[in-house]
């Protein structure tokens, strides 16, 4: 016969069990539901405030809206890979506790974003890479992280290259980590060495800070545009991207 005290022993047990098991499951819910809007992109930039004293990732999706940038054979679009990418990258930096910004969030450009004229007829294009350098520049310490997609009429060309600007030491320190670090992690075959930009490249031509634009792959070449649209390959090339940025500002926010 089963004592009333050893009854109310096990009754307590069964409801601390329970009661534990409960906890368990709705911090599942939790994480679940935060894995989600990490891996959307809808987690909340960092409090300007906290930023003051640490530098400032801008990452900064190429292109938008009419300018859709290069095509692949699949239909597939340079504007859209590089938001989707920028999204990925963005989460995880602010994730690791990294202040950043994305220069857009839609499909658009930036022409008119500070309202500089009436009729941008004629103008778009430079006023959208105008209004790129000047959101970055809001930023007290930003480090500029553009991304993009290449394309070449010989398919045969693949892999990622970073161009850096020619206006600051840690532009060139910056790309060659990401270009590394890709190398050593995604593409084991890519031979291709940073390149210095030139005039051409706008954003780069004017930012004087740590600044440079990534050519993630060729949309060109179908391989590479099948897996550019691939989103477990988007997402290891962001934490690629979130690591080499995260080594980078170490060095850089040391050397002070
Ligand atoms: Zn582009």
């Amino acid at each position: 016969m089963i004592k009333a005290g050893v009854l109310k022993k096990c009754t307590l047990y069964l409801l601390f069990s329970l009661t534990l098991v409960l906890i368990c499951f709705l911090f599942f819910i939790y994480f679940e539901s935060n894995k989600h809007d990490v891996i959307a992109g809808n987690i909340k930039p960092v409090e300007a405030v906290d930023c003051i004293l640490e530098p400032t990732v801008v990452i900064d999706p190429g292109h938008g809206g009419v300018d859709g940038g290069c095509v692949g054979s699949n239909g597939t679009t340079e504007k859209d890979i590089n938001l989707s990418l920028s999204e990925k990258t963005y989460s995880l930096l602010s994730t690791s506790g990294m202040c950043s910004v994305m220069t857009r969030t839609e499909d658009e450009l930036l022409y008119d974003k500070y309202n500089d004229l009436g009729d941008y007829t004629g103008k778009k294009k430079i006023y959208d890479v105008k209004n790129r350098v000047r959101i970055t520049e809001e930023n007290i310490s930003p480090i500029f992280i553009s991304i993009h997609m290449n394309s070449f009429p010989d398919k045969k060309y693949s892999g990622t290259q970073v161009y850096f600007s020619p206006n600051s030491k840690d532009s060139k320190l910056l790309a060659e980590t990401l270009q590394s670090t890709v190398t050593k992690y995604i593409q084991v075959d890519n031979t291709r060495a940073i390149k210095k930009a030139n005039s051409s490249i706008y954003v780069l031509d004017r930012l004087t800070c740590p600044a440079v634009l990534i050519e993630c792959g060729f949309l060109s070449n179908d391989e590479e545009c099948i897996l550019l649209n691939d989103d477990i390959y988007q997402k290891k090339m962001a934490v690629v991207f979130c690591a080499s940025i995260l080594n980078f500002t170490e060095d850089y926010v040391n050397q002070g």
